[in-house]
């Protein structure tokens, strides 16, 4: 029963790890941009509300974003746990985090920061636009998103850290190696009997 989050620049890996983190903790991934993407594709309320900020690559504003993650974790399947994929972004949001928390008498036990350089970061974003097709993975938008990250996001680093609930990993290298560093420090911090990694030598992600 892991309750975490995973903080990381764009382009650093964090939707690909946090599937597979969740995976092995058997808790649900909750990612903000996929439920707003999601929500844009489907053109409900919030999509429509969303998109604009989505496109330019801005955060979507905090009473919107705080709303949609009270009401995700409020669902049955986040009572036993969660690993949360892109929020808090800001420290509105990490005050609303707690509250929220607070109030279900639950609390975190970690944040998990995955960290690369700015250059990486670029290469794998435009590789990412070229592949996927993301309307957000320009590089002018991704420069901006970039920005934002260090303005808004890198506090909200500072503050998990300040509090002693930050564990810090190299996201650069293969993503099998990647997720084998994060499963080793998640391991370290909760304790094995909780990680359920598939047996050596192999593990099949
Ligand atoms: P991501 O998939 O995490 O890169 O998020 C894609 C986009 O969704 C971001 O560029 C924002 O426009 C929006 N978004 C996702 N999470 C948040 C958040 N916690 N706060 C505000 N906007 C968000």
């Amino acid at each position: 029963m892991t309750r975490m989050l995973i903080i990381g620049p764009p382009g650093s890996g964090k939707g690909t790890q946090a599937e597979r983190i969740a995976r092995f903790l058997e808790i649900p991934a909750i990612s903000t941009g996929d439920i707003f993407r999601a929500n844009v594709q489907d053109g409900t309320t919030l999509g429509i509300e969303a998109q604009k900020y989505l496109d330019r690559g801005d955060l979507v504003p905090d009473g919107v974003t705080i709303a949609m993650v009270r009401d995700r974790l409020m669902k049955d399947d986040a009572g036993q746990g969660f690993l949360l994929d892109g929020f808090p972004r800001t420290l509105g949001q990490v005050s609303a985090l707690d509250a929220i928390l607070e109030d279900a008498g639950q609390r975190l036990d970690f944040a998990l920061q995955l960290t690369a350089d700015a250059e990486e970061l670029t290469r794998r974003l435009l590789a990412r636009a070229r592949e996927a097709g993301r309307s957000d993975d320009t590089e002018d938008v991704i420069a901006h998103r970039l920005e934002l990250y260090r303005q808004q996001t890198e506090p909200v680093v500072e503050n998990y850290h300040s509090r002693d609930a930050l564990i810090k990993v190299d996201g650069i290298g293969a993503v099998d190696d990647v997720t084998g560093r994060i499963m080793a420090a998640i391991e370290r911090r909760i304790g094995p009997e909780q990680v359920f990694l598939p047996s050596a030598p192999a593990m099949s992600l």
